[in-house]
């Protein structure tokens, strides 16, 4: 029978999902995912998680709890670093260690690290050691990862044409259209565990395109180009998100096809309160881009986020069509 592996869905689970559904089958696994973020799910992880965590890390702990009781295998990876000389949150370095010592009646966890600060190399090893898991034969361990590098790259390309990983993740057909002339282009920047699961951010996305926004993500803007823009920070950015916020931004400011910026940020997230002060600087002092941040809490009311969204957009709107002295503050 199939050892079954479980992945919560959260945190890198809208990242790295496609690449690790893929290297798991190919080795036989069965991959059975945590199901839709809910209340009950939000719930438990607030519960079960320590009172000073993001609201992600806590809402991961809920997807642990929704899945343990049905697998052989939780996969819990410890990210450390996904691109050379830099590191990603500490948080994830420690999510093994967090889930192990606080909730009961878990499965084996596979905690294998993923540090690729030195080299790119450390990802093959990193597959080698989880695949070891399931198979013993390291020539089809290396082909599996080869081929879920090639499911990775189709989703990527996919996400940089514009359709966007939640759509891609839920398995709807979405017909590319071109933005019409009528649309506001709106960079939605946040992380991808904040922007992509439905509940925890309210529907963001889909609501922003029901007010006819062609909404502009990270993901759909090259590496390269990011890689290019970021440069111009006074020093390098140590954190990944860091990088890839700043050097969208300043790409999309340098282009002028965006009507405004929407800064999603989860309550207690350490490494957004210091990129989203610097973006929100960056943003002033190169244009007067409405620009808005929104904050995710397991508090946070629906209601007054629509009216927030509802007001930033008609504010812009008016902006472009009356009177462009309108404050931009959103
Ligand atoms: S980057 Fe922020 S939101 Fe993400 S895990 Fe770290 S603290 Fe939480």
């Amino acid at each position: 029978m199939a050892k079954k592996v479980g992945i919560p869905r959260a945190l890198f689970y809208y990242q790295y999902f496609p690449l690790w559904k893929t290297f798991f089958e190919e080795l036989g696994a069965e991959v059975i995912v945590s199901d839709r973020t809910s209340k009950q799910i939000l719930d438990d992880g607030v519960k079960s998680c320590v009172d000073e965590a993001c609201l992600p890390v806590k809402l991961f702990f809920g997807h642990v709890i929704n899945i343990k009781s049905k697998v052989d295998y939780l996969f819990i990876p410890r990210f450390t670093s996904v691109y050379k000389a830099e590191y990603i949150c500490p948080k994830f370095g420690g999510l093994p260690d967090m889930v192990k010592h606080s909730l009961k009646d878990l499965p084996e966890i596979i905690s294998t690290e993923i540090n690729l600060h030195r080299s790119k190399a450390n990802a093959k090893k990193a597959a080698l050691e989880t695949g070891y898991y399931f198979c013993s034969d390291k020539k089809r361990i290396i082909a599996s990862y080869q081929k879920a590098l090639a499911s990775y790259r189709e989703f990527r390309e996919q996400v940089k044409k514009g359709v966007l990983p939640l759509d891609i993740l839920d398995r709807k057909l979405t017909v590319l259209k071109k933005p019409e002339d009528t649309m506001l282009n709106i960079a939605v920047i946040g992380h991808v565990y904040n922007l992509y699961d439905r509940y925890i951010s309210m529907d963001l996305i889909n609501k922003l395109r029901k007010f006819n926004v062609n909404v502009i993500t990270i993901d759909m803007i090259d590496g390269s180009i990011i890689n290019k823009k970021a440069e111009n920070l006074n020093k390098k950015m140590f954190w990944f998100f860091g990088r890839k916020a700043l050097g969208s931004t300043f790409h999309l400011l340098e282009e002028k096809n965006i009507d405004g910026i929407i800064f999603v940020t989860s309550f207690g997230c350490g490494v957004d309160s210091f990129v989203c002060d610097l973006m929100e600087k960056k943003v002033r002092q190169n244009s007067d881009i409405p620009f808005i941040v929104l904050t995710l809490d397991e508090h946070t009311g629906e209601a007054g986020m629509n009216t927030r969204i509802e007001a930033f957009i008609d504010m812009i709107r008016w902006r472009n069509k009356n009177d462009t002295d309108i404050s931009a503050l959103g």
